[in-house]
């Protein structure tokens, strides 16, 4: 007989397990079903693991390349990676057994095996540990995430490889071909650029992480060019090919055809949608002309009683944003009001060095919505921590409404840009002003003050610029 949910969460990542103590959180009898990635890509072998790797390669930058700077000197230094990785592991595994805590917190059913849909809300799961169970719900929640796209007519190999072989790996190539400057390109470029692989970026826009506001793009190529890392931008990757020893990467740009070669060339062109072996064809969900499960404000599909979120939507494909809609979709499913997501507000970081942290409009896409735009700019070199720490690369800047000064994007990068962002996100949210921003008294020295800094400039009184 099978057992019967209120709740079935299918894919316990930053989405799945989220909606899954949200529900049980509401007083619904709740079950989550996992395969191995207890708190998915992102925990496993994404967000985690990487910013540990990032923190290993800052350090690392700055003791080969700033050590006299800051007074050290060494009689050679060793910078190994095995340990940096061994590190990383167990930063994620620890974050991972802190899912299955916060699981067994919340009362909710752990089924550690492979969930396949045999209807629109039954699954039967092939357990880890042999056998199978079947279970039924009344509602489920599929979080299924999203797989790496590999270019047209390109495989994986053991040159040709996606994030999950490098991220998995103890070891760093002597040189690599990063395809796509994205989120992932960068940030795994700054990493094996700083444990000495020679990296090469090719991109197919015209600048790299080119979904930023162009001056932060530019800012970034500059920085990375100095860290001598090859950038090749508005270049059509057209085929990825390997052979015993190397990695062939041929590129269209300005007309031409440019070949590549490397020990290992890593594809980071985004997210496709995961293949279906996991009966989602048997829910009788609707999909979108990409391929994405098709959802509303609520995280509903067209069939009742299912909801998706998180990557496997395609709406915007960040962990945070998945463990929004996780918490919306549980409510929804509740019968509590909910509150849709302005995706064009959400935060998005990226980990590169300098980080880059910006939400809502760039200035660009901020004209062409037509509005009346006012642009207000602070750079690190004015801020006093940020001298300090001796992190002055970059700037901030605000894109407002001129009239009533409505905040419409902001786009940070410099030192902890990451942790900055809430500030303006809050304010964005409750719509306050810059004035406003730069009402509320700041601690100095801080890097945070470089906001109330921000918010002086935009109302055309800058204090320490
Ligand atoms: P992405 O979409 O961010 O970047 C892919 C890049 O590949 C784009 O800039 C695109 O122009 C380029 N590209 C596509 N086809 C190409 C071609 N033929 N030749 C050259 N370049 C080409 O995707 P990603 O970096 O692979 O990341 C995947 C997902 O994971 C994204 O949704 C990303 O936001 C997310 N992610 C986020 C973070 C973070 O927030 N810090 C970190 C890692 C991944």
């Amino acid at each position: 007989m099978a057992k019967t949910y209120d709740v079935i969460v299918l894919g316990a990542g930053p989405g799945g397990y989220v909606a899954a103590i949200r529900a049980a959180q509401l007083g619904l009898k709740t079950a989550i079903v996992e395969k191995q990635w207890w708190g998915g890509v992102c925990l496993a072998v994404g967000c985690i693991p990487s910013k540990a790797l990032l923190h290993n390669a800052h350090l690392t930058h700055l003791m080969t390349h700033r050590a006299a700077e800051f007074g050290f000197a060494f009689d050679g230094l060793t910078a190994d990676y095995a340990v940096a990785f061994k590190r990383s592991r167990e930063v994620a595994e620890g974050r991972m057994k802190g899912v299955n805590f916060l699981m067994r917190k919340n009362k909710i059913d752990q089924y550690h095996g492979w969930g396949t849909f045999d209807g629109p809300k039954a699954l039967t799961v092939a357990l880890n540990d042999g056998g199978e169970e079947r279970i039924e719900a009344k509602h489920v929640i599929i979080a299924t995430g999203a797989v790496a796209r590999l270019l047209p007519g390109t495989k994986t190999g053991p040159r040709v490889i996606t994030y999950l072989e490098q991220i998995l790996s103890d070891r760093v190539p002597k040189d690599i071909i990063i395809i796509g400057a994205g989120a992932i390109g960068v940030e795994f470029a700054y990493v094996l650029n700083a444990y000495g692989t020679k990296v090469t970026m090719v991109e197919y826009l015209p600048s790299i992480v080119p979904l930023e506001d162009e001056e932060v793009s530019k800012e970034l190529d500059r920085q990375y060019r100095r860290l001598g890392i090859q950038v090749i931008t508005s270049a059509r990757v057209v085929s990825v090919e390997e052979t015993e020893n190397e990695a062939i990467v041929v590129y269209e740009k300005d007309g031409k055809e440019e070949r590549l070669t490397a020990e290992y060339a890593m594809q980071a062109v985004g997210w496709a949608p995961r293949e279906d072996t996991y009966g989602l064809a048997s829910t009788g969900v609707a999909l979108n002309s990409r391929g994405w499960i098709e959802v509303d404000s609520r995280m509903a599909t067209n069939v009742p009683g299912v909801y998706a979120i998180g990557d496997a939507t395609g709406i915007v494909q960040l962990a945070h944003v998945a463990s929004a809609q996780g918490i919306i979709a549980a409510e929804a499913i509740a019968g509590r009001p909910t509150k849709a997501l302005d995706y064009i507000m959400m935060p998005r970081c990226t980990y590169c060095q300098p980080q880059i942290a910006s939400f809502g409009y760039t200035e660009k896409q901020a004209r062409e919505q037509g509005f009346d735009v006012k642009v207000a700019k602070f750079p690190w070199v004015a801020n006093g921590k940020a001298s300090g720490l001796g992190e002055t690369a970059g700037f901030l800047k605000l894109v407002t409404e001129a009239k009533y000064g409505e905040i419409l994007g902001a786009h940070l990068i410099g030192p902890e840009v990451t942790e900055l962002l809430p500030e303006l996100t809050l304010a964005q949210q409750f719509e306050m002003t810059a004035a406003e921003i730069g009402h509320n008294v700041h601690a100095h020295p801080t890097l945070s003050e470089a906001l109330m800094d921000l918010a002086h400039v935009a109302e055309g009184m800058p204090i320490n610029l």
